[in-house]
C-alpha cells in the first residue's frame, strides 16, 4: 500500500501487479471511474479488489470496446469476475461533458477517478477548474472539506448531508448546532447500530435516513434547491444494490463531506492550476485540485506507455481507497 501523503514518481515505469485472489469485503464506498482505457480499467480493478463498488463510465459503446483492449487476458478475467460479483458496473456510451456531468458524478459517488486519456483538457474545461464552480454547477450542491468550512456558509433551515463517514456525521451534527432546524443524514446503507456515528447523530437530533442513494437535486423555477430524489437501496449478498423504488426528501441545501487532505489542493493558489495545457495537475496521490476527484494515465502525463498508465490506475486505486477510509 502507498501512504497517501507519500509522493509518487509518476513517470516511473515499474508496474505493480493486478491483485489476484478474492476481493476484500465490501467497504460500502462507491467510486466513479471515467474512461475504460488502461488507467481507468486498472483503477476499477484495484478499487474493486479493495472492496469498493465501482461504476465505470465509458464514452465508447459496448460494441466498440474490443478496439485496442487495454488489459491482458488474465487481467480481463479478474475484471469480468468483479463485474459478475457486482463490484464493477459498466455504463457504456456515457461521455463526460455530453451525457454525463461531473456534478452528478460527485453527487452519486464517494470519489471520482478520471482516466479519459488525452481528452482530459476538454473534460475539465467543461467543469471549470474551481472546486466551487464544479460542485455548484447550477445545482447548489456544496462540497465542504471540513467542519470549520461550515462557518463560512449561510446555515440553511433544512439540510441533507450525504455520506456515512465520521466526517459526514460530524458535519450533520455541526449544522444542527449552527441552527439548522432539520438535518437529514442520507446514506446508502445503515449506520452501525451501536457505533460512535449513530451515537453522535442521535445526540444531535440528526435524522438518519439509511438505504438511499442520491440521484438528482430538484430545484424550483427560481433555481433554489427544493428536494433531493433518492433511489432506495438494499443488501444483495454483501453488496448494496438499487431497488428501483424512489423517494424524495425536501431540503434547502445538500452537503457532502469530502475528506480534508494535506495535499497541495489546500493551497488556494493551486486551484487555478488544476489544468496545465493538456494535462490535469495531480499531487503524488493522484488527487486533482478538485475535492474527491483523482486522475491518472495520459490525462496527467501524456504519452505514457500502456503499462505506465495501468500503474497509475492501480496506484490511484490504493490512494483513493486509503483516502476514503481515512
Ligand atoms: C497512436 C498510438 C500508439 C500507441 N502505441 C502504444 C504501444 O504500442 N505500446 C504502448 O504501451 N503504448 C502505446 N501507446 C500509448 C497508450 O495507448 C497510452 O499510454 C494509454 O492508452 C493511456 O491510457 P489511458 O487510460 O490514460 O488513456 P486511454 O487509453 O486513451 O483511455 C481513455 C479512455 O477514456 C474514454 N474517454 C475519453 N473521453 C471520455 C469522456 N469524456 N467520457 C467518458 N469516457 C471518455 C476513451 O474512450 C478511452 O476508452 C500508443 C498511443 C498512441 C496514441
Amino acid at each position: 500500500m502507498i501512504a497517501t501523503t507519500d509522493a509518487l514518481d509518476l513517470s516511473a515505469s515499474e508496474e505493480p501487479a493486478i491483485p489476484a485472489g478474492e476481493p476484500a469485503p465490501p467497504t460500502g464506498k462507491q467510486v466513479a471511474v471515467v474512461g475504460a482505457g488502461a488507467a481507468g480499467m486498472a483503477c476499477a480493478i484495484g478499487l474493486g479488489m479493495l472492496g469498493n463498488g465501482v461504476v465505470l463510465y465509458e464514452a465508447r459503446s459496448r460494441e466498440r470496446m474490443h478496439e485496442a483492449p487495454p488489459l491482458e487476458a488474465s487481467e480481463r478475467e479478474v475484471f469480468e469476475r468483479l463485474v459478475l460479483k457486482g463490484r464493477i458496473r459498466c455504463e457504456y456510451g456515457r461521455k463526460l461533458g455530453m451525457n454525463l456531468e461531473l456534478s452528478d458524478l460527485h453527487l452519486w459517488h464517494d470519489a471520482i477517478f478520471l482516466g479519459v486519456g488525452l481528452a482530459s483538457s476538454r473534460v475539465l474545461a467543461l467543469s471549470g477548474s474551481d472546486p466551487a464552480g464544479l460542485v455548484d454547477a447550477g445545482r447548489r450542491v456544496a462540497a465542504v472539506y471540513a467542519l470549520d468550512d461550515l462557518l463560512a456558509l449561510p446555515v440553511p433551515q433544512r439540510a441533507i448531508v450525504i455520506g456515512a463517514s465520521r466526517g459526514a456525521v460530524g458535519m450533520a451534527a455541526r449544522l444542527k448546532q449552527l441552527g439548522a432546524r432539520d438535518v437529514t443524514l442520507a446514506l446508502r446503507h445503515a449506520l452501525a447500530p451501536d457505533g460512535r456515528e449513530e451515537e453522535v447523530a442521535r445526540a444531535s437530533f440528526v435524522r438518519v435516513r439509511g438505504w438511499v442513494a442520491p440521484l438528482e437535486v430538484l430545484r424550483d423555477e427560481r433555481g433554489a434547491v427544493e428536494s433531493v430524489r433518492f433511489e432506495q437501496t438494499r443488501l444483495l449478498g454483501d453488496c448494496v444494490v438499487d431497488t428501483g423504488g424512489f423517494t424524495e426528501i425536501a431540503t434547502h441545501a445538500v452537503f457532502k463531506a469530502v475528506g480534508r487532505t494535506n495535499g497541495p489542493e489546500r493551497d488556494p493558489a493551486v486551484r487555478h492550476q488544476s489544468r496545465e495545457g493538456d494535462r490535469i495537475q495531480v499531487d503524488g496521490c493522484f488527487r486533482t485540485a478538485l475535492p474527491g476527484i483523482y486522475a491518472g494515465g495520459d490525462s496527467v502525463a501524456p504519452r505514457l506507455e500502456q503499462g505506465q498508465a495501468r500503474r497509475h490506475g492501480l496506484l490511484a486505486a490504493q490512494a483513493i481507497h486509503a483516502d476514503l477510509l481515512a
